[in-house]
């Protein structure tokens, strides 16, 4: 590509929900007047992707899945954009130069297109947590060693990373993550044994994929931002908090040892969080709704409850354990998700499968290198389709 002197974006998964708000905050800021978009990459939805790849003039366009090259080829017939499919050619889409390049894969699909792109030293703008739960270190360490920023996407993040002081980590004494509570907020665990994923993934507050909207009705969503907390920040256990707090409109806080804390907020919008990573350390000027406060007139907290929401303590066990406990957390989680979607487990059996694993794995030492934790992340899927496979025989 010519240097046109623009800056050169990447979107890995342009067609979900934070890709398609990137898109649209990358046209709040100039378009292609001010960027020269480098490479997008979807799945299955061909029509939305090859409609972006036009409109944003992207050099290449990936569709993860093989069979659906044709497809896209035909789609984009005409133009000059460079068509690929497959999983090579998400990890090409990821390594192809660009300054700056949103990970915005669901799940660990994710994990080796970004490496690619951490590797050659590329900000990252992290949305995908499953990597970072399941490589942890190792993907700290690959930014690190390639030399670009990580710029959290996540809003709880996002906000933790703006209420940290430069040089003061030192007195940061906690983080304090905020959790909406989900649809099942006020439940019972009898309640939830029987909803069916159309009741799960009605988020009160956000709209956002299928996975982390069912995620955050079982509060997974949390328990995996507890342990990407802990990497992104190199934060102990014991300094990660979680607290209901049902507007979504405090994002995240950091208490400090004067006893301070600080906090972002805003409206419950992905494109804040998507806005301030593409720009940071500057702030963009974002047309998103404004908070009013008069209107909003109260933030309400609670205390989470780890029994109803198991996967909580899950995350603390993992935490606290070691080892390969947040790639077996995250690919158990990831495969009972997909079983649950399928109908073939309740909505509960998800944290019970996931326990079951994450104990069977207690023992494994931390992965010292990338094909240790897609190994861990393999034998993790094994062992939860082993369980689902033997409880479907059972019933
Ligand atoms: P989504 O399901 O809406 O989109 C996922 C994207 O990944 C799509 O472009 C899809 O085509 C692509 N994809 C799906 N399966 C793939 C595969 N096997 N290989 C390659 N690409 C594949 O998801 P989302 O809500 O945009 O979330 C994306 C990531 O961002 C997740 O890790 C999620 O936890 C994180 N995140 C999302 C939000 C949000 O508001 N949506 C907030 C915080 C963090
Ligand atoms: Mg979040």
């Amino acid at each position: 590509m010519a240097d046109t002197g623009k800056r050169r974006i990447s979107i890995l998964g342009s067609t979900g929900s934070i890709g398609v708000n990137t898109l649209d905050v990358v046209d709040q800021l100039g378009g292609r007047e001010a960027f020269d978009v480098v490479a997008i990459t979807g799945n299955a939805n061909i029509a939305l992707l090859a409609e972006q790849a036009k409109a944003c003039g992207a050099s290449l366009a990936v569709t993860a899945d093989d069979a659906q090259y044709s497809a896209l080829k035909d789609a984009l017939a005409g133009s000059d954009i460079e068509v690929a499919a497959g999983r090579d050619a998400l990890i090409e889409a990821g390594a192809r130069d660009s300054d700056w390049v949103m990970a915005a894969i669901v799940g660990t699909a994710g994990l080796a297109p970004t490496l690619a792109a951490a590797q050659r030293g590329a900000d990252i703008a992290l949305a995908n947590k499953e990597c970072l739960v399941s490589a942890g270190e190792l993907f700290i360490n690959a930014v690190a060693e390639g030399g670009g920023r990580l710029i959290p996407v996540d809003s709880e993040h996002s906000a933790i990373f703006q209420s940290l002081e430069d040089d003061q980590h030192h007195a940061v004494e906690r983080i304090v993550l905020t959790a909406s509570g989900g649809p099942f907020r006020t439940w019972t665990r009898e309640a939830m044994a029987g909803v069916t994923v159309e009741t799960a993934r009605a988020h009160p507050n956000w709209s956002m994929g299928l996975k982390i909207s069912i995620g955050s009705a079982s509060m997974f969503n949390k328990a995996l931002e507890m342990i990407e907390a802990k990497h992104l920040f190199d934060l102990r256990p014991d300094q990660i908090e979680v607290i209901v707090h049902p507007q979504s409109v405090i994002h995240s806080m950091v208490g400090y040892t004067d006893g301070s804390v600080l906090a972002q907020l805003g409206c419950p919008d992905m494109r804040t969080a998507i806005g301030y990573a593409l720009t940071y350390p500057n702030r963009p000027k974002l047309n998103v709704e404004r908070l009013d406060f008069a209107k909003l007139a109260r933030l309400d907290f609670e205390a989470p409850d780890e029994v109803r929401f198991p996967a909580l303590r899950l995350a603390r066990t993992a935490l606290e354990r070691g080892g390969v406990q947040g790639a077996a957390m995250n690919a158990a989680e990831e495969t009972s998700f997909h079983a649950f979607c399928a109908g073939r487990i309740g909505f509960l059996n998800m944290a019970d499968i996931t326990e079951q694993v994450m104990d069977s794995m207690a023992d494994y030492g931390a992965a010292t290198t990338m094909d240790e934790v897609f190994t861990a992340d393999a034998e993790a899927r094994r062992r939860a389709g082993e369980i689902i496979a033997k409880n479907e025989m059972a019933a």
